[in-house]
């Protein structure tokens, strides 16, 4: 060996040592022990023996509402129906998460059961009414917010949650808005920009486009500063021509920064670890009936809920695990390992 390699080789020596004295100083730092703790199975097993058949690769629901009246409509669902949809739900096994915990991959049910989020487009007065009961101002029982709280106070585990997407009509009862508003925060509601005047964003400039969706951003601060909107709800689902300006942009001295918008058909989608997950635009599924004679509300909420009925091994089943992602073990191949929140591991059976 010349001096030279000789050098050189006493150097690679000492680096790989250093090395060797670094990673077990990491791990143990890192708290991991340098080994990852399997999940255990108990859990899995337990649910087999129960016939609970986790599926946490299937699918899931956003859906969606616009007006609540008396009568059934277009665009309108009505309160009997309302009051059927969320016993429905309840009866075929969904419960309610918030639409943040969902897309984040964060999603927490019992074993057995369906994540599903509730969203209500437009803040028509019909979704959130306040009524005048011996002198105090009451959530109206006739109203999406009191038929849901209602139900709540008979079925806890179905939750109470959703998501409303604002307008500046901000449910039609201008005295009310601030209560509302405030009400909605403290009780874990979320709410999305839905924009200033509900414009096709695709027709307007670049600039219309940032004074549409901070403007909603400014009005709903101005009402509670605790507010917080990442969420945008494209009106009639139709996106601007620069795409960019859904997700940051500024406008008056108010900037924004989204990290979904949502579209207003059809279909339900896979996880966000799973392969074919929609990424940042997010499907939803509009709440309307189904007759199959001709065709008319193919693809809305009834349609997917039989569809789910007959296809269960399309449909996300919780394991009530929220650190494992449990399914069928050949659809390991379809997650995405590196969106898996930190600490979840896959479990197949
Ligand atoms: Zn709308």
């Amino acid at each position: 060996m010349k001096i030279k390699d000789r050098k050189f080789f006493r150097k690679k020596i000492k680096t790989i040592f250093v090395i060797s004295l670094l990673i077990p100083l990491i791990s143990f730092l890192s708290g991991c022990g340098g080994k990852k703790e399997q999940p255990s199975t108990d859990n899995l097993t337990n649910l087999l023996q129960r016939g609970i058949r986790p599926n946490e690769m299937g699918m899931v629901m956003v859906l969606e509402y616009h007006r609540i009246e008396e009568e059934e409509g277009s665009y309108t669902r009505s309160i009997e129906n309302f009051k059927k949809d969320l016993e429905t739900l309840y009866q075929k096994g969904y419960r309610l998460v918030r639409l943040h915990d969902l897309l984040s991959g964060k999603i927490n049910v019992p074993a057995g059961k369906t994540p599903i989020v509730l969203s209500f487009d437009d803040s028509t007065g019909g979704q959130f009414r306040m009524i005048n009961k011996g002198g105090k101002a009451t959530i109206d029982s006739e109203c999406a917010m009191g038929m849901m709280e209602e139900f709540y106070r008979r079925k806890k585990s179905f939750g109470y949650k959703a998501l409303f997407n604002l307008l500046p009509s901000l449910f039609d009862q201008p005295k009310y808005k601030q209560e509302k508003i405030k009400y909605l925060i403290e009780n874990n509601f979320e709410l999305g920009d839905h924009t200033m005047t509900h414009p096709m964003l695709s027709k307007l400039s670049d600039e219309e486009v940032q004074k549409e969706i901070a403007g909603s951003v400014e009005m709903i601060k101005k009402i509670d500063p605790k507010a917080r909107i990442d969420i945008l709800c494209l009106p009639h689902g139709v996106e601007p021509k620069n795409t960019a300006l859904m997700f940051s942009g500024s406008h008056g001295g108010t900037s924004y920064k989204m990290r979904w918008a949502l579209l207003v058909g059809s279909n339900p989608f896979y996880p966000l670890y799973h392969y074919r997950n929609p990424g940042k635009l997010i499907p939803r599924v509009q709440v309307i009936d189904y007759d199959p004679t001709d065709g008319s509300g193919a693809e809305g909420s009834e349609y997917w809920l039989e569809f789910f009925d007959k296809n269960p091994e399309l449909r996300f089943i919780s394991d009530g695990d929220p650190s494992t992602i449990c399914a069928p073990a050949y659809m390991e191949s379809r997650l995405l390992k590196d969106k898996l929140p930190a600490g979840v591991y896959f479990v197949g059976y």
